[in-house]
């Protein structure tokens, strides 16, 4: 860092936020306030191999460190820039067998620092890595387990001819690591390839509609202005994602970084309803069913009820817009999680399952089809009785589906003949039609 740059904001108590930065002059649009190397940093685990270990930059070829096999570089300058920091990391993944994971890494990383230049402020920083936050009381059980286990694999990995530390100091650097730790981004700014810590950038408090923003750039973070910021403001960047309703934003906030968020967006709710708006046309519906189911998968089990939710609405919306296919798949997984949750005799398991085997019919999937209008119709035998009008429908549509299914496996060609007709004469359509009910309370999980 250029000598004096730290000079252009200052320490003070932010109210009811505690430690926090502001600026000492005016700052315009696009202005650098600070940049800041980082006191350490380390690439992720999987990219080793893939990003240079000094720079961060995506390279074609990088050279390796004959020595640890481990560590990759651009080139012969980046590998002598990298010297310092990684002379001892060297030995020690030679000495323990293999690299241990990118947590533990950068844990070495500012340990060996500390080693070096001690704990209190260095040059060029505003506070030292001993007075970072950690929260490590705030931790809940989850936490402090992966903490635990991060002492232990340090503690493995950390070679015995170096300063030794008490536990509880390492807990703290592992604290800090986990609320403080900024993902870098690689030279494009497309992927993040590796984790860093920044203490001066750790003075900037969040708000949900800061005034500056922090972006990695060439081996340094720079924060900049995002606007006109006049002397004695505070400079603040926001921790989250604002695309969030204040809601989720305060929740993350909290989880991540233990704090409740009285920003004034947060406050107010500012564009909460904005976020939450639907246009006018399913298809609209459609793409957010589609991102949501997308974004939910890998978290909800298959019989989770805010998932099985959208799948219906999901199935209900490609239906009435004649996609039938897509339809089918999304029915299908609504009705087995369903059948898991249902009494077998259920009115609204009876209707689901109808409802998808026409959905089926419509797809082509005859053989799925015609099972599931038959399932559909034992039930609504069993709960709407066999002179209900829809039992009498279902009734039409299990013989109708029969005699395809029959015809179909008979001979595809005249299948397909036939099936034509049919859908000219539109016999089965007791296409139902999309629910009025709202679905905004369904894009977003409720607490
Ligand atoms: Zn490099
Ligand atoms: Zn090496
Ligand atoms: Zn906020």
């Amino acid at each position: 860092m250029t000598p004096g740059e730290m000079e252009m904001v200052e320490v003070f108590t932010s109210e009811g936020k505690g430690r926090g930065l502001k600026a000492v002059k005016e700052f315009w649009a696009g202005d650098v306030i600070f940049a800041e190397p980082a006191y350490a940093a380390v690439v992720f685990d999987s990219l080793t191999h893939l990003v240079c270990h000094t720079c961060f930059k995506r390279q074609e070829k990088l050279h390796r460190c004959g020595q640890c096999k481990f560590a990759h570089y651009c080139d012969r300058t980046c590998q002598k820039d990298a010297w310092l920091n990684h002379k001892h990391e060297c030995s020690a993944i030679k000495a323990h067998g293999k690299a241990p994971n990118e947590n533990i890494r950068l844990a070495a990383r500012i340990m060996w620092r500390i080693e070096r230049e001690g704990g209190g402020l260095t040059e060029g920083c505003l506070v030292s890595i001993d007075d970072l936050q950690n929260h490590v009381e705030n931790f809940g059980e989850e936490e402090k387990k992966e903490l635990r286990a991060d002492v232990e694999s340090f503690l493995n990995f950390w070679p015995p001819q170096s300063q030794q530390f008490g536990m509880q100091y390492i807990s703290h650097i592992f604290g800090v690591i986990n609320c403080n730790g900024f993902t870098l981004s690689d030279q494009r700014g497309l992927q993040a390839v590796g984790v860093g810590v920044f203490p001066n950038l750790c003075l900037v408090n969040h708000d949900c509609w800061p005034n500056c923003t922090v972006i990695f750039n060439n081996g340094k973070i720079e924060l900049r202005a995002l606007g006109k910021i006049s002397p004695g403001e505070e400079l603040t960047v926001s921790y989250v994602d604002f695309l969030n309703v204040s809601e989720e934003r305060r929740k993350q906030l909290q989880k991540q970084y233990y704090f409740d968020c009285t920003c004034e967006h947060c406050q107010k709710g500012i564009k909460d309803d904005l976020m939450l708006a639907v246009k006018e046309g399913e298809n609209k519906v459609v793409k957010l069913c589609r991102e949501c189911l997308k974004k939910q998968e890998p978290v909800l089990g298959d019989t989770n009820i805010y998932l099985l939710k959208i799948l219906s609405i999901a199935s209900e919306v490609l239906s009435y817009l004649q996609m039938f296919e897509e339809a089918s798949g999304y029915a299908k997984r609504m009705v087995d999680g369903y059948m898991k949750i249902y009494h077998p005799n259920n009115a609204q398991l009876g209707m689901a399952v109808m409802r998808a085997g026409v959905t089926h019919w419509h797809a082509s999937l005859i053989e799925s089809g015609h099972g599931m209008i038959c399932k559909a119709y034992a039930i609504l035998l069993v709960t709407h009785g066999p002179t209900h009008p829809i039992t009498k429908d279902l009734e039409v549509m299990r013989v109708q589906s029969e005699m395809e299914l029959r015809m179909f496996q008979q001979n595809e060609f005249m299948y397909y003949k036939m099936r034509e007709a049919a859908l000219k004469n539109q016999k089965i359509q007791v296409m139902a039609e999309p629910t009025n009910e709202a679905p905004s309370g369904l894009f977003h999980t409720k607490q």
